[in-house]
């Protein structure tokens, strides 16, 4: 992967952007994200964002080497912390768990706008980010599920408007992703009924306490919800 060849995630991420937007790219890394869609032509301005120093460097030094140093910007922060409210018109979080992009979310929710888009690629967990988009009032108008190298990513694309409530399925599963069941959705899901099972096998065998209790009743509902969603 590079600024010119985005891996096929972050290549479902970019077509969510919409054209002409300005960006702001959260725990950017590498910063190959917004040089690529600069590059493009589909994002005019961008803001490459990162908390931890060495992938902070690494985005300079990777605008500075595609002389993109007018077009992007790098800046040290946590979360939506590196930007002004209004100040994009998109916000990517890609590449990391859905609890740490719904904290960036929440910690960060007077810096987003009702006109912006959000683009979000939770590598687990992305329930996490789906009830924090529906208790907000986000709605998610498209997703992606897709298999590269050997594991499944969700890319949950979002715009600030009113919807119907989404059930617990679709929370866990995708409202788009449960209509289109595509393959590397029913891969994920076989998998996870696999590991949800283990887990209880496990569970049957641990003392019997009221939180050992709950696991198992939450785990049996999801086990359920999964096994509907394959359906
Ligand atoms: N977004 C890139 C991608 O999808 O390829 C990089 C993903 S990388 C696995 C996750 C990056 O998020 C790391 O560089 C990490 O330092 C950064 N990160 C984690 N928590 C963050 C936060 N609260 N604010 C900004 N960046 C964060």
């Amino acid at each position: 992967m590079n600024i010119e060849q985005l891996s096929k995630r972050l290549e479902t991420v970019f077509e969510y952007i919409p054209n002409q937007s300005t960006l702001a790219d959260i725990g950017s890394d590498h910063a190959y994200l917004p040089c690529y869609a600069v590059l493009k032509g589909k994002v005019t301005y961008a803001i490459a964002g990162e908390v931890a120093e060495g992938p902070y460097q690494s985005a300079v030094n990777q605008v500075v080497d595609a002389n993109l140093t007018k077009q992007i910007e790098v800046r040290k922060g946590d979360g939506l912390e590196v930007i002004s409210s209004g100040e994009v018109s998109c916000v990517t979080i890609a590449g990391m768990g859905g609890t740490l992009i719904a904290k960036i979310l929440e910690e960060g929710k007077s810096k987003l706008t009702s006109t912006m888009r959000l683009v979000l690629q939770p590598n687990i967990g992305s329930v996490n980010v789906r009830k924090w988009l529906q208790t907000n009032g986000w709605a998610i108008v498209n997703e992606s599920i897709l298999r590269e190298d050997n594991h499944i990513y969700e890319v949950i694309c979002a715009d600030f408007q009113t919807t119907n409530a989404l059930t617990e399925q679709e929370l866990l599963m995708g409202p788009f992703l449960l209509k289109e069941k595509n393959e590397a959705f029913v891969q994920k899901w076989n998998e996870e009924k696999k590991q949800l099972h283990q887990i209880l096998q496990s569970l049957d065998q641990a003392k019997e306490t009221p939180e050992v209790r709950e696991k198992k009743k939450k785990i049996v509902r999801d086990i359920t919800l999964i096994e509907e969603g394959l359906k």
